[in-house]
């Protein structure tokens, strides 16, 4: 190990490194759309939806401005409206409820499973009999694929079946991820992702898309996205519906991006197989099944009876940036104390808040920058 790779700054997330890897492409394909001034609907924004439903191999995707954008089209294209229940894991980013909440639908948390933190099938049928006994009807149940893995599919399609309920993935932290060989963009119902930076697959500002299987719901989505205009007149708004566009510019980036998110899927399994490897020994470490294939948004660890606040302080002295996803479930911030949790809690969730951190992650992260961390994790928890 270099001196320089001993004591550089570790990012972490390095966009940087992606952006060097991808080389001038990407400048050219931004300064082809500043010179094209298509800069609304351009024709990258189409192309990117065809390379998206290819990649996925899902009929039909739609791009929209971000990923709370694309939960929102699809509960809006499925009409939720007061009185509706909609299922959400309770350990999750807020926007998964928040889209429930704007529609005057109410949002039931779901506990999730310590082993992937994803939701609890037990849990999601008390949610749904919590619904039913608040007079409440179960329509939608929006699983999340946290930190890039799959949820347990096996299990919660069938449930979301035999109560009528759409299933609609939350895939903003697990788009390329897949479950028995399905791309998470085409379990379900209907899909949502992001393309935050900070994504697996991000841009360079805000995006996101919704994947849906039939055109009928194509169509609704695309008058959704421009104020529920008539798709054949634009002067006849026939829903009311939102300005969710994605800018050309970010489609453009996407799809320089997408010719080599294959190769970054296989460098974040490298990561993580070296984590866990190096881990397992002094904390819990993320473990994936043999049919499942995360995109590892996150690498995050648990570390049950240990004083997190004095782990991370240790890192951060040994220059290794941390992060906590997420620190308080949904159920106990402010905003969402006032919905219902399903059945008799979410304990998981809460303890999960308490024992959780994750780690410098991302695909172009070295192997002698990967051992730096792991020593480091390794003498803070000595
Ligand atoms: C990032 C994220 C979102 C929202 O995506 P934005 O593009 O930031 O609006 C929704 N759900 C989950 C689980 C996320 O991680």
């Amino acid at each position: 190990m270099s001196d320089s790779v001993a004591t550089a700054p570790i990012a972490f997330i390095d966009l940087d490194a992606q952006r060097r890897a991808i080389g001038p492409r990407m400048e050219e394909a931004i300064l082809r759309v500043v010179r094209s001034s298509r800069y609304i609907l351009g024709p990258e924004v189409a192309e990117l939806e065809a390379a998206l439903s290819a990649f996925a191999g899902v009929p039909h995707t739609l791009s929209c401005a971000n990923g709370t954008d694309a939960l929102a089209l699809a509960l809006m294209a499925w009409q939720v409206r007061p009185g509706d229940a909609v299922l959400c894991p309770a350990f999750t980013f807020a926007a998964t409820a928040e889209v429930v909440a704007w529609l005057g639908a109410t949002p039931i948390f779901v506990d999730v499973c310590e082993a992937d933190f994803n939701m609890d099938p037990a849990s999601l049928e008390a949610g749904i009999d919590t619904a039913r006994r608040m007079g409440l009807t179960p329509r939608v149940v929006i699983t999340v694929d946290l930190f890039g893995q799959p949820a347990d599919y096996d299990s919660l399609l069938p449930i979301a079946r035999a109560h009528g309920l759409k299933l609609l993935v939350d895939a903003a932290q697990s788009f390329g991820a897949t479950h028995r060989g399905i791309h998470v963009a085409a379990i379900g119902d209907m899909a949502a992702t992001s393309f935050f930076p900070a994504k697996p697959l991000g841009c360079y500002g805000d995006g996101g898309a919704v994947f849906c299987h039939d055109p009928e719901t194509l169509a609704v989505l695309q008058s959704l996205r421009v104020h529920g205009q008539d798709n054949q007149d634009k002067y006849e708004n026939v829903r009311i519906g939102m300005n969710g566009r994605l800018d050309t510019i970010q489609a453009a980036v996407l799809l320089e991006k997408l010719r080599v998110f294959p190769a970054e899927i296989a460098a974040r399994q490298e990561v993580a197989r070296r984590y866990n490897a190096a881990l397992a020994d002094v904390a819990i470490v993320p473990e994936v099944p043999p049919h499942r294939l995360s995109v590892w948004a996150q690498y995050t660890l648990r570390i049950p009876g240990r004083d997190r606040a004095a782990v991370l302080a240790s890192l951060k002295a040994r220059g290794v940036p941390t992060a906590i996803y997420y620190p308080k479930p949904l159920h106990r911030q402010r905003a969402y104390a006032r919905y219902p949790v399903a059945g008799n809690g979410a304990p998981v969730s809460e303890r999960l808040a308490r024992e959780v951190f994750s780690l410098p992650f991302h695909p172009y992260l070295d192997p002698a920058t990967q051992d730096r961390i792991i020593a480091a994790v390794k003498s803070a928890l000595a």
